[in-house]
């Protein structure tokens, strides 16, 4: 039977065993997927394992992702700019192959969502500098012929992301957000504003164009008061619950040999436990 897990630290409240379990049933595949506590001392004894041939393959969630991109043997490059991995498959030779399907999951989200929404799309803002911006400046880049300008509360942190970038990615402090806003299509919150019912104080949505796309990758709450706002004021806006299942399919492909589909039956699964 094909093995596959997701770790993290704490890993009680992950999704992604209700959202494998769920493709594994429906596709009628023998295997499983398990969701173990693993320290961040005990990642490199546990990544032995996988290069021992317990698992395919699994997942990495916070706070192992930084530190399994310095551990594989092998490492997408395609990916690799982002500095953190949240996928792993088992090569037959039992090196490490090591990517980030954020990035992938943020854009196929959108793609589903909002069809159309990259097209000759210039300037767009993306709030916040941590882990999870990296993936979406990632996949931006490839979308976007003007700006992606990156605000954030610490703007060193910024400062230091658009260095792994290029020049299409430029830094600025969250107070400058009616500056960036004024031309741009696409508004992205990746920072953890929005959790718990937060709200960011000084971001004027009345600022953003009316024809542009406000999207956030916090999806507890679903609608989180950012997504709120700009819906209140007319702007179309896309969750951030389709990333995370978009972003499960090139590892479950890769482990049990088959290309799941995001259904809206998976949605209204994984949504229920949202509440
Ligand atoms: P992270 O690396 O810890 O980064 C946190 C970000 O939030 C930083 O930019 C931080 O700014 C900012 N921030 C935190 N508190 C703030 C405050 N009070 N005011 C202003 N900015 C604040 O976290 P991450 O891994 O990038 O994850 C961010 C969020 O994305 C989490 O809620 C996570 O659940 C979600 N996420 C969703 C998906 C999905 O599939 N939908 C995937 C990955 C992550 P500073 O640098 O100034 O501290």
């Amino acid at each position: 039977m094909i093995k596959a897990f997701v770790i993290g630290h704490p890993i009680k409240h992950s999704r992604s065993p209700l959202i494998h379990g769920y493709w594994l049933k429906h596709y009628g595949l023998q295997g499983s997927y398990e969701p173990i506590e693993v320290t961040p001392e005990a990642l490199p004894a546990f990544l032995d394992r996988l290069r021992g041939g317990e698992f395919a393959g699994g997942n990495v969630t916070v706070p192992h992702k930084e530190q399994t991109f310095q551990l594989v043997d092998e490492k997408d490059p395609k990916t690799a700019h982002i500095k953190a991995f949240n996928t792993l498959v088992r090569r037959e030779d039992g090196h490490i192959f090591g990517t980030n399907t954020d990035l992938y999951g943020f854009l196929a989200n959108l793609d589903q969502e909002a069809p159309g929404w990259s097209g000759g799309l210039e300037d767009v803002v993306v709030l916040g500098a941590g882990g999870a911006a990296r993936a979406v400046v990632a996949g931006l880049t490839g979308r976007v012929s003007g700006k992606v300008h990156v605000l954030n509360r610490t703007v060193e942190r910024a400062q230091a992301l658009i260095a792994d970038f290029g020049d299409k990615v430029v830094a600025a402090p969250l107070e400058q957000f009616g500056a960036a806003a004024q031309r741009a299509r696409l508004i992205v919150n990746t920072t953890t504003i929005g959790m718990h019912g937060t709200r960011f104080e000084g971001i004027d949505l009345a600022r953003v164009p009316r024809a542009a796309l406000v999207t956030d990758i916090v999806y507890v709450p679903l609608l989180t008061p950012l997504l709120t706002e700009a819906a209140e004021q007319g702007l179309r806006v896309v969750d951030g619950l389709g990333m995370l299942l978009h972003q499960a399919v090139p590892g479950f492909e890769a482990w049990f040999g088959t290309r799941p589909e995001v259904t809206p039956e998976l949605r209204v699964l994984i949504e229920a436990t949202l509440k």
